[in-house]
């Protein structure tokens, strides 16, 4: 097997369009116009903020309600006496943009970091931080914990305890695979508060495990990430894994 990795597709070549050209388009044309023109990648667990302007919100959830009705049409079901459905493709337009997929579309929560004064240097753990995400395959709702174990140093940046929380949320608030959750939420924290080790442990049920498919009532799913000083130290791994098992009982 050949282990050279495999080359990129070529990205699209854009016609050039002017902003009166763009403001014709449907805001989700316009958002994704100025994603390919800065080939920037813009996959379910992509934060796409940065391309969104002012208003294009209250756009995009008109676009995602009139497509989400024509999905309710499409199962057959009469919105118009429905009395049930006939504010559903609204609810759910509301839903993905404002909250459950809200963490692509808002900017990264604000967070100072002050430098560590008291120049800490032992183990931390925080957690359990409740987790509510979905998944890429079914959007089917992820519902778990997460613990984060951080070795800082003193050049370390320290961050307010409810921050990891609000930072865990804008990243599990898309649609995900827990094996990438982990591991952006690591590189988040990672360049924010730049720690000796840092550890990462999620456990979470996946509801299209329930819902759907195999039925399993046993599916929880637990992924961990050791970086630094986790990694090299098999004393301290075993130090926060052991925290964590007392924490969570
Ligand atoms: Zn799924």
């Amino acid at each position: 097997m050949s282990s050279s990795p495999p080359t990129p597709p070529a990205a699209p070549a854009l016609l050039p369009r002017s902003e009166e050209e763009l403001a014709r388009l449907p805001a989700s044309e316009r958002i994704r116009y100025r994603l390919l023109d800065a080939r920037c990648r813009h996959h379910a667990n992509d934060n796409i903020s940065a391309f969104v302007r002012e208003g294009e919100l209250d756009e995009l959830k008109a676009e995602v309600q009139a497509k989400a009705q024509e999905l309710l049409h499409a199962l057959v079901i009469d919105t118009d006496s429905d009395h049930n459905t006939h504010g559903t493709a609204e609810r759910l337009a509301r839903m993905y943009i404002d909250e459950v997929f809200g963490g692509r579309y808002r900017p990264m929560p604000t967070v100072t970091e002050f430098p560590n004064a008291e120049r800490l240097n032992e183990l931390m753990i925080v957690g359990p931080i409740t987790v509510r995400s979905a998944c890429s395959h079914h959007l089917c709702p992820i519902l778990g914990k997460v613990w984060v174990g951080l070795l800082p140093n003193e050049h370390s940046n320290l961050i307010g305890l409810s921050k990891y929380a609000r930072i865990c949320d804008w990243i599990m608030s898309r649609p995900q695979i827990q094996e990438e959750a982990v591991m952006m939420l690591a590189n988040e924290l990672q360049e924010r508060v730049r720690p000796d080790g840092l550890a990462i442990v999620m456990e979470a049920d996946h509801f299209c495990m329930h819902w759907r498919g195999v039925k399993d009532d046993e599916s929880a799913m637990v992924n961990s990430v050791m970086r630094g000083a986790f990694l090299k130290d098999a004393n301290l791994r075993r130090e926060f894994l052991s925290l964590l098992a007392r924490k969570q009982s």
